[in-house]
């Protein structure tokens, strides 16, 4: 066996060719401990049942490979997932980092991550900056993963997780310095146009219920007032042609400063502004 056979195998089965090449390193990691210098020496290795199985339900179901394995990479670190959070995305990236960015320049204390998920953004925060973050998910069985990310990172107090829709969970005289979110932003008649993978993420990470996709910032922009320090700034991942309506909302409720980030693929994928 050689990871060319396994690129073909799942090439074959639809993946683009980027892809199979990224996977099959994935795969031969995952189940056989051999790195790409490992195989770079000696090309040809034993096969494994288990690699076997789980590269034959890649290219049957198409289920997402982060799933079948149980992990994914975000910022360079592992994260646990299943299929009760959203796979972490490369564009996710950019909003952690602005956030970063603006924590270490306004020495920002207290953060909140608004649908935690994985705990993906909460993580990176906490471990990368001095604030405390608290990521609140709707979830239970999200804030499982995002609490078993939080350990195994060594987060322990500094990424803390609660339950909570949105605010429903946090008290009135409770403030932070910086909301974040990467809310669930497809819009539901999407739905039938989306690759098979994606399929498989919870509907509930997804899927915002009107027709622009932009329920929960409305519902964030504007509750988050009563939640932020004085000059305290929201900030957000947004989907592709979002950024202008959720920066006017932002202005429209009390928000300046605004700044736009665009991600690698040259679409608006940040928003940030600040409590006026
Ligand atoms: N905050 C998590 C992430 O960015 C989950 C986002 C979501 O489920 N919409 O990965």
């Amino acid at each position: 066996m050689n990871k060319k056979i396994i690129e073909n195998l799942l090439e074959e089965s639809g993946i683009s060719s980027f892809e199979a090449k990224v996977e099959a390193m994935m795969f031969i990691k995952h189940y056989l401990n051999l790195t790409a210098v490992d195989i770079a020496i000696e090309p040809e290795f034993e096969e494994t049942k288990e690699l076997m199985h789980a590269i034959e339900e890649r290219t049957s179901t198409k289920r997402p490979i982060q799933y079948i394995i149980g992990q994914a990479d975000f910022m360079k670190e592992k994260f646990f997932v299943n299929e009760n959070v959203l796979i972490p995305r490369p564009e996710t990236e950019y909003l952690v980092l602005s956030a970063i960015e603006d924590i270490k320049k306004y020495g920002y204390k207290k953060v909140m991550d608004i649908g935690t998920g994985t705990g993906c953004i909460a993580c990176m925060i906490a471990k990368n900056t001095d604030a405390q973050v608290i990521g609140v998910d709707i979830s239970l069985e999200a804030l499982e993963i995002a609490l078993d990310n939080s350990s195994k990172l060594g987060l322990f107090n500094k990424a803390i997780f609660r339950k909570s829709d949105i605010f429903s969970n946090v008290k009135a005289d409770e403030k932070f310095d910086m909301i974040v979110s990467n809310p669930p932003y497809i819009k539901l008649s999407e739905k039938p146009t989306l690759q098979k993978e994606v399929t498989f993420e919870p509907e509930c990470a997804l899927f915002a219920n009107d027709e622009n996709g932009v329920e929960f910032y409305e519902k964030i922009i504007s509750q988050a007032g009563d939640f932020l320090n004085p000059n305290g700034e929201l900030i957000f991942e947004v989907g592709i042609n979002q950024a202008q309506y959720v920066k006017s909302f932002m202005e429209q409720n009390g928000y300046g400063n605004i700044e736009i980030v665009k991600d690698f693929a040259n679409i608006e994928r940040v928003v940030k502004g600040r409590k006026i």
